[in-house]
Parts: structure tokens; C-alpha cells; sequence
């Protein structure tokens, strides 16, 4: 996405009524995170870099305690239209289980983020609806054998982080940001989903379909 100051620089906002991109659209590219009930439920953190989504799956979900660095796998690359991805992965597919849109909005590297990519420590900012503030991600020295990177997020210390003893992030805001729904709400609407695109078939097919789940 290209950055707004080209845009904004041409335009004088006291006199045009067009809109200056808001500070959402200042901090840099997008972000998301999708809680994924697959075999083991992780949150799956996705940084938009180079006209992809940069993806690690962090198992325990991220924490706003800097204290408590969060083992972040790095995975394959995901294309930016996953971002708005909330459903039911069907069973023996790669990943099968439901996905949650649990966080959305904006990251913006404090220093060169493909430096700091290449070298395995980014520092950056989130502004999402759930996530704010400062983190980084480190990758830790590969292990002989190790098929995926091992990285840690970890939460900087600023006015978003929290203290040990405080609420999680994760407890306390469990639902999706795009359409409020839990888990298994969404695993429940997919379910329905498939059933209801089996509406147009004859009845007795719909019978045998319906006879299988
Ligand atoms: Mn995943």
C-alpha cells in the first residue's frame, strides 16, 4: 500500500473536503491476527512486507507482559487477501479448523524493517484494534535439524504493556474484530454455510449430505 504523504502534500485539508488519510493510514502497512483452532490453537501474526503477508504462528497467543517472550514459528508467506479471511478450514485440509479475525490494523517498523527482517530483529509499532504500541520480534540461532525459524514476539515496555498480575489480553478480548463472533460460532456459521449452498440441490441429495455430517 502506498504510503498517503505524496497525496497529503498536494492538498491543503482547511479547503478541500477530501479526506487526509488518518493516522491508521500514516503507520505504515497492514497487520493482522488470526486465531486458528487447528490441531493445537495458536494466533497466526501476519506483517504485510514486500506485497506479502510476513506470517509467524504464535502458540500461545501474543502477551502485553514484556516480560513474557511468546515462541513464535515462522511460516510460509501468505497473500494479502487472507487478511480479511474468517472461517472453517475444512478437516485434512493444511491447517483444517476454524480461523477468527482476532486483531486488525496497521504496523510501521521503527528502523529499516527489510534490515531488519533479514537479520531476525524487528522493532515495530501496532495499531490495531486490540494490540497497540511497541514490539519486537527476534529470531532466535536456528537449531541443527529445525525446519522452522524460531522467533520470539515480545512486548516493549510503554503505556500498552502490562504487569504479570494483570488481565490477559487474550481472556479479555477472546472475540473476532471483524464480526464479534466466537469460535465456535464461526465453526457453527460455516457449518450452515455448507448447508445452506446445498439448498438448490434435490431434496434427496440433500438428505444424503446431510445424512454424512
Ligand atoms: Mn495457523
Amino acid at each position: 500500500m502506498a504510503k498517503p504523504a505524496q497525496y497529503r502534500a498536494k492538498r491543503d485539508f482547511h479547503k478541500t473536503p477530501e479526506p487526509q488519510g488518518g493516522s491508521a493510514a500514516e503507520l505504515g502497512s497492514a497487520f493482522v491476527i488470526q486465531k486458528h483452532a487447528a490441531s493445537r490453537l495458536h494466533y497466526d501474526l501476519r506483517l504485510e512486507l514486500d506485497g506479502v503477508m510476513k506470517s509467524w504462528a504464535v502458540t500461545k497467543g501474543p502477551s502485553l507482559v514484556p516480560g513474557e517472550k511468546r515462541l513464535a514459528v515462522h511460516v510460509e508467506d501468505h497473500p494479502i487477501e487472507y487478511n480479511t479471511f474468517e472461517g472453517t478450514i475444512p478437516k485434512g485440509q493444511y491447517g483444517g479448523g476454524t480461523v477468527m479475525l482476532w486483531d486488525r490494523g496497521r504496523w510501521e517498523a521503527e528502523d529499516d524493517p527489510h534490515k531488519g527482517y533479514a537479520k531476525g530483529h524487528l522493532n515495530f509499532r501496532l495499531d490495531g484494534e486490540k494490540l497497540h504500541g511497541a514490539w519486537h520480534l527476534v529470531r532466535l540461532k536456528k537449531r541443527p535439524g529445525e525446519r522452522q525459524e524460531a522467533w520470539l514476539l515480545i512486548k516493549s515496555a510503554d503505556d500498552f504493556a502490562r504487569d504479570a498480575g494483570d488481565p490477559d489480553i487474550l481472556a479479555e478480548m477472546p472475540r473476532s474484530v471483524a464480526t464479534g463472533r466466537d469460535l465456535d460460532e464461526i465453526a457453527k456459521d460455516a457449518d450452515s454455510a455448507v448447508w445452506n449452498s446445498n439448498k438448490g440441490l434435490a431434496a434427496d441429495h440433500r438428505a444424503d449430505t446431510k445424512a454424512e455430517s
